[in-house]
């Protein structure tokens, strides 16, 4: 039996939460929706098995916690308690019913520009927040971005964020290389803020376009259109002029 298996099958019941089904897995962790069982209210449940983890791992998700704990804001998945036992972590936090833009987008194709402009304003503002606190994501792209009952952004999954100094520490690869900057792909240091801009750059193409910006049969070709910086400017997309102080 795997190591997600077992998960699914031992935890039935997680403090007050009923735990309904899986809604997502990612490498180290398995995503449940569960229910309050006596306010019905529905949470997703992030488990993570410490015993798979190796100490800098374990460490990542300590400061994911850190991370998430501080953030506030009505674009960012909240978290609500942290439960941990000898082996296992569980985060409970705001469940994004509409799941992935990836999905959406896979489903609907692209977004309208207006729905676009709408969706990435509320992206933005809450990366602004995030930077304003010293905390760059670092992940960014259509998985993470959730959307809510009311088709309103929830940016997900703190795993790769980090503090950031205006000195400039940060080096390590971080994310998706669809979405990853160039300073990345060359093993450049950074600061933090604008490696997040350039995935958010990524992301609006994929909203408005439905499509990677930047694509490759390999990593290696990856690397190459992303360091040329060339991107189709599709012939559906709008060519009108953009004013700074246009009123949306
Ligand atoms: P990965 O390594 O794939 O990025 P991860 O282990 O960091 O995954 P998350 O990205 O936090 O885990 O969650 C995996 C998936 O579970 C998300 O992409 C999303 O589809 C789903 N998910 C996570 N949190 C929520 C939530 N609060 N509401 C709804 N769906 C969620
Ligand atoms: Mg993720």
């Amino acid at each position: 039996m795997g190591d997600r298996e077992r998960i699914s099958k031992t935890a039935i019941r997680v403090g007050f939460y009923d735990i309904e089904r899986t809604i997502g897995k990612g490498n180290f962790a398995v995503v449940k929706l569960a229910r309050h069982r006596i306010t019905k209210t529905e949470v997703a449940i992030k488990i993570i098995d410490k015993t798979q983890l190796d100490a800098g791992n374990l460490q990542k998700v300590y400061r994911e916690v850190d991370i998430m704990k501080r953030l506030d804001h009505p674009h960012i998945i909240k978290l609500y308690q942290v439960m941990e036992t000898k082996n296992m972590i569980y985060l409970v936090s705001e469940y994004a019913s509409q799941g992935e833009i990836f999905d959406y987008i896979a489903r609907y194709g692209r977004m309208t520009e207006e729905t676009a402009r709408r969706t990435f304003w509320q992206i933005l503002s809450a990366v602004e927040y995030c930077h304003s606190r010293n905390i760059v994501h670092r992940d960014l792209k259509a998985e993470n971005l959730l959307l809510d009952t009311n088709n309103n952004i929830k940016i997900a999954d703190f795993g790769f964020s980090n503090y950031f100094t205006a000195n400039g520490h940060l080096s390590t690869w971080c994310g998706s290389p669809p979405y990853a900057a160039p300073e990345v792909f060359e093993g450049k240091k950074y600061i933090g803020p604008e490696i997040d801009i350039w995935s958010l750059g990524v992301v609006l193409y994929v909203l408005v376009c439905g499509a990677l910006p930047f694509d490759g049969c390999s990593l290696q070709a990856l690397r190459d259109r992303v360091l040329s910086g060339r991107f189709r400017i599709p012939y559906f997309m709008s060519s009108g002029k953009f004013y700074v102080n246009t009123i949306f």
